[in-house]
């Protein structure tokens, strides 16, 4: 790798099916051209020229089918070409879902199961690239003109909205490769926990919520329909966490399984789903450009999703504070408390946390620097089939006076009263 050491521009020839690893330093961000041929991030294609601003922290790598030359402005963390890549192995898999989603669109759209498109998982270890093989298999098919729909199952780095939510968006256009996926209107559930270890019945009736609504859209919409969906998924692979990517696999109707990077769980996968002949489970390499992120590292970026949310990637948004009283907000946990108090069981008997119990909390100091999710419910039991209409940020709570600061993407009322708390928290910097 090359030490990064002067400021000046510099130019990187890359030859064919080689890839330009970047990673943009800690603190100033990384101007970026193509000068020459033609190059793609993560599927989607480079504009001839025209500079490109990476925030800092982020990591990519620019590749060429045919060769490019790629012009830098700025000091980067790391940067080296690497001609060794599984991009042929993963295109090979894109033309696979073209011919499916093809074959989905020419069939006629009244029987349900030659008229769907692929249903991809992406399966794999953390850190094995799932986030990135899910965006290039997406912006590969909107490039060609599909609308697949992007499902993100991780709550600790998904890419659709702020951590601890599961959600479903279509993806029109190839992901831009600085701002990521548009925020507008993804479908979201909030489980409100960066690990599903801590309510994993919830998780799982999440899961099932988003599936049915994205089951009732394809019925009405034969263009999705065809294109098929792609999952991420967590990185979490062992007992729990197989058994949650088993889940997923089963609630979604998943019928491609990719494997990044691990033999075992191809393997385990495999055996579990023979008797499902239609679905494919298919092992892939993971790409060595694929930055391994310690837990520090993730929080921070968990941190960064929520700032994202409130201020925009390039501080571009004006969140508002707002001030409620106590009596106009409802804010609710889902599980927790136990079920039945420990006098109505058997003696030695320990009390059961209901999972999915709906639990109204106090307004106090607890609340504070924790992110809240604001429920389309209309009413307090529809809360846990709902989805989230988004995200306020309490700044402070005043006993005295029983009111609430919170800030909010904008000033106005809230879609709803109903509020929903997990352990997700913020502090802002
Ligand atoms: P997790 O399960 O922890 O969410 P993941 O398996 O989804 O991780 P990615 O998010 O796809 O992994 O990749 C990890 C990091 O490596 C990301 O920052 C991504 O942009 C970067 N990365 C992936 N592939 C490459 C590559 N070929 N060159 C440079 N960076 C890459």
């Amino acid at each position: 790798s090359t030490p990064a050491t002067s400021t000046t521009t510099r130019q990187v020839k890359l030859d064919k099916e080689s890839e330009l690893r970047i990673e943009v330093g800690m603190e100033i961000p990384l101007r970026l051209r193509l000068l020459t041929g033609t190059a793609e991030i993560f599927g989607t294609e480079l504009p001839p020229e025209i500079w490109l601003s990476f925030p800092p922290r982020h990591k990519f790598a620019v590749f060429t089918w045919y060769g490019a030359t790629i012009e830098m402005d700025g000091i980067t963390e790391t940067d080296y070409t690497a001609d060794e890549t599984p991009m042929v192995s993963y295109v090979n898999v894109h033309a696979v879902l073209e011919g499916r989603r093809n074959h989905a669109k020419a069939s006629s759209s009244t029987d349900p199961d030659s008229s769907q498109g692929p249903r991809v998982i992406v399966v794999g270890p953390t850190d094995s690239g799932k986030s990135t093989l899910s965006k290039m298999l997406l912006s590969w098919a909107a490039k060609q003109g599909w609308k697949p729909t992007f499902v993100d199952l991780d709550i600790g780095q998904g890419s659709i909205t702020i951590p601890g939510c599961i959600a479903a968006t279509p993806i029109e256009m190839p992901i831009d490769p600085v701002e990521g996926i548009p925020l507008e209107m993804p479908l979201v559930y909030f489980f409100g926990h960066t690990t599903p270890s801590l309510n994993v019945d919830l998780y799982k009736v999440l899961v099932k919520e988003l599936s049915q609504i994205l089951e009732r859209q394809f019925a009405g919409n034969a263009e999705s329909r065809a294109a098929g969906m792609v999952i991420n998924t967590m990185g979490w692979i062992e007992g729990v966490g197989y058994e949650l990517l088993l889940h997923a696999i089963d609630t979604l109707n998943a019928n491609v399984v990719l494997v990044l990077g691990q033999e075992k769980l191809c393997s385990m996968l495999k055996d579990v789903l023979k008797n499902k002949p239609n679905v494919d489970v298919v092992k892939l390499q993971k790409s060595g450009g694929v930055v391994s992120r310690n837990t520090k590292f993730r929080q921070k970026t968990r941190s960064y999703r929520i700032r994202e949310y409130f201020y925009g990637l390039a501080n571009d948004l004006s969140p508002h504070s707002n001030i409620a009283n106590f009596s106009d907000l409802f804010v609710y946990k889902i599980g927790g408390g136990p079920q039945a108090p420990r006098s109505a069981l058997p003696i030695g008997a320990e009390p059961a946390a209901d999972p999915t119990r709906l639990v109204l909390v106090n307004i106090n100091r607890d609340l504070l620097h924790l992110v809240l999710a604001v429920s389309f419910a209309k009413e307090p039991d529809q809360i846990i089939s709902s989805n989230v209409a988004g995200f306020i940020y309490i700044t402070d709570i005043d006993i005295q006076r029983k009111k609430i600061t919170y800030l909010a993407p904008s000033a106005g009322e809230l879609p709803s009263r109903f509020l929903i708390v997990g352990s997700l928290t913020w502090l802002e910097t």
